[in-house]
């Protein structure tokens, strides 16, 4: 069975003072059945292990190298050193800030799986691809050329973000999502076999309380990851909540 998962990026926000919501999150009652994690700055990863208690603690990005001269890059051993056991990879503002290319985004996913890590690869069309009718070309490339053949259930997740969905208000609807994650259903079963029914599939681009209920509805949907909504615990719980009842 794919693991449910309710993941937080809490991309470039977030100081000290911030992980009074990961507190409270993690002090609260979550429920049983999902897994809950927050992915912070990598300037707060350390200190966030210490008090997320059942949260779990991931990274945003991680460098291809174990180490060496890479000034102002962490590796995936240095994340998992930190208390992380998670790291997002090949977000789409990764691939648009960064240049970064389904290849980089494999090799790092081949890091942070050397590591230890869980991997959450990111794929998903801008509006342009969708408007053109492509989005189902797009994230299938993607999902091939951003996945190594070591990839399993336990060890990636996989999250589908239209990228016009991200950060607008715009959500995607339950038809087009449903669509979307049958397609990488089927993709995942292809290559890897009855393994692939175990890759957790999320959901991701302007999750809120009030559509997760309905997202968490549609089939082959297993979890979201979550931007501006993961940064205050009282707009995450719900979410979380809404993934448990599912
Ligand atoms: C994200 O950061 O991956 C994301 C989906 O952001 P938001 O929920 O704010 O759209």
């Amino acid at each position: 069975m794919a693991r449910k998962l309710a993941a937080g990026n809490w991309k470039m926000n977030g100081t000290r003072a911030s992980l009074g919501e990961l507190q409270a999150l993690a002090s609260g009652n979550l429920p049983t059945g999902v897994e809950v994690l927050i992915c912070p700055p990598a300037t707060l990863i350390s200190r966030a292990y210490d008090i997320s208690g059942p949260v779990a603690v991931g990274g945003q990005d991680c460098h291809t190298a174990h180490s060496g001269a890479h000034t102002g890059d962490t590796s995936a051993e240095m994340l998992k050193d930190a208390g992380a056991s998670y790291v997002i990879l090949g977000h789409s503002e990764r691939r648009s800030d960064h240049g970064e290319t389904d290849a980089t985004v494999c090799a790092k996913t081949e890091a942070a799986l050397a590591a230890g890590l869980v991997a959450i690869v990111c794929i998903g069309e801008t509006l342009d691809e969708r408007e053109a009718g492509d989005t189902l070309k797009i994230v299938g490339d993607q999902l091939t050329a951003s996945l190594p053949d070591s990839a399993t259930g336990a060890n990636v997740v996989v999250a589908y973000e239209p990228v016009w969905a991200i950060g607008t208000g715009k959500v995607a609807t339950l038809a087009q999502i449903g669509e979307v994650h049958d397609f990488l259903r089927a993709q995942l079963n292809a290559r890897f076999g009855p393994e692939g029914e175990t890759f957790s599939l999320l959901y991701g681009g302007s999750v809120k309380p009030g559509n997760a209920g309905e997202i968490f509805g549609v089939k082959n949907v297993n979890g979201a990851l979550v931007g501006g909504a993961s940064l205050k615990a009282a707009d995450f719980a719900p979410i979380i909540a809404a993934l448990a009842e599912s």
